[in-house]
């Protein structure tokens, strides 16, 4: 008779198979290796600032990296505090914004808010009205200045924010589709004027990170953001989905891959410097930063609705 898969370290059940290695896990073993993996990652870090951010959505990889890293607690010094952005989405946010204010009481983590409508006067919702733009390209923008913002008035130099290695091979492989070589050597996102970023879960796989979030009881299933409508990254994510089955590794591969370009290019590669906005001053990566561009897109739009 067969028995349940053992863990290839102790002799407890195994709830994980790592295929590349046939390395079967525990519980137990599965979160040691985990947290192994994002210490290293954080202890890269250095100094280490006295206040960590976690930009934390609410969802799965942001609740797994939250308790992540309270179970490293003692290792990592810096008190850690979990920003939020309510982006103003009817019939989804409610939810997983109260998913994440229990999630931060139960792990006792400190917790701040910020809203769009508070910083821009708007909704998501309200910015939707009309938009010949895509919902994702507004949010993504608007959203970005909205963590920088709490940031800053919080005091975190580091923010960490829940990527995982299958969200970042899936970038790479994007990125590389559309020929958009800068982004492959910058990296999708800059670090912003105030805090540094990282991801402390660039190796770690979506299957780990959603397990960790299981067996550490936090898991749940939230609804989808009504707006989401990604449809190319979609299709990369079936094409490399289907490509780690075939051939174990090689999502972490292509991950890895993009980190050893971008390490051996380090200062090779002129990337266009960042300039001051003429409006509001912060750094971006043009005359007008993207957030004006947008706010005056919505202007215009009113004022063309209301006949002025
Ligand atoms: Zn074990
Ligand atoms: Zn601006």
């Amino acid at each position: 008779m067969e028995g349940k898969p053992v863990c290839s370290h102790c002799s407890g059940r195994a709830v994980y198979l790592d295929r590349e290695s046939g390395t079967h896990l525990c519980s137990q073993h599965l979160k040691e290796s985990v947290q192994a993996r994002v210490l290293n990652r954080i202890i890269q870090e250095k100094p280490l600032p006295d206040k960590f951010g976690v930009a934390f959505s609410g969802g799965k990889d942001s609740t797994a990296l939250l308790a992540v890293l309270v179970a490293l607690k003692e290792k990592i010094p810096s008190r850690l505090i979990a920003l939020t952005v309510d982006e103003g989405i009817g019939g989804y946010r409610e939810e997983t914004i109260r998913h994440a204010r229990d999630v931060c009481s139960r792990l006792n983590v400190e917790h701040r808010i910020i809203t769009f409508p508070d910083l821009f006067g708007l909704s998501l919702d309200d910015f939707m009205k009309n938009s010949s733009r895509k919902a994702c390209t507004i949010c993504g923008i608007l959203r970005r200045r909205a963590l920088e913002v709490l940031a800053d008035q919080e005091g975190v130099h580091l923010l960490a924010t829940g990527h995982n290695q299958d969200d970042h091979a899936q970038t790479t492989l994007m990125n590389a589709f559309s020929a958009d070589i800068k982004k492959v050597f910058a990296g999708s996102g800059r670090t912003s004027q105030f805090a540094r970023r990282i991801k402390p879960f660039a190796a770690v796989s979506e299957r780990e990170v959603t397990l960790y979030a299981i067996l550490s009881d936090l898991f749940i299933d939230l609804p989808e953001c009504p707006y989401a409508s990604d449809a190319f990254r979609g299709e990369v994510r079936r094409l490399l989905n289907r490509f780690e089955q075939e051939h174990p590794g090689s999502m972490r591969n292509l991950a890895h891959a993009e980190e050893e370009i971008r390490s051996r290019l380090k200062g090779k590669v002129q990337l266009q410097p960042l300039e001051n906005c003429k409006v509001c001053g912060w750094s971006g990566s043009g005359e007008i930063c993207q957030v004006c561009t947008v706010l005056k897109e919505q202007k215009n739009k009113n004022n063309s609705s209301t006949g002025q």
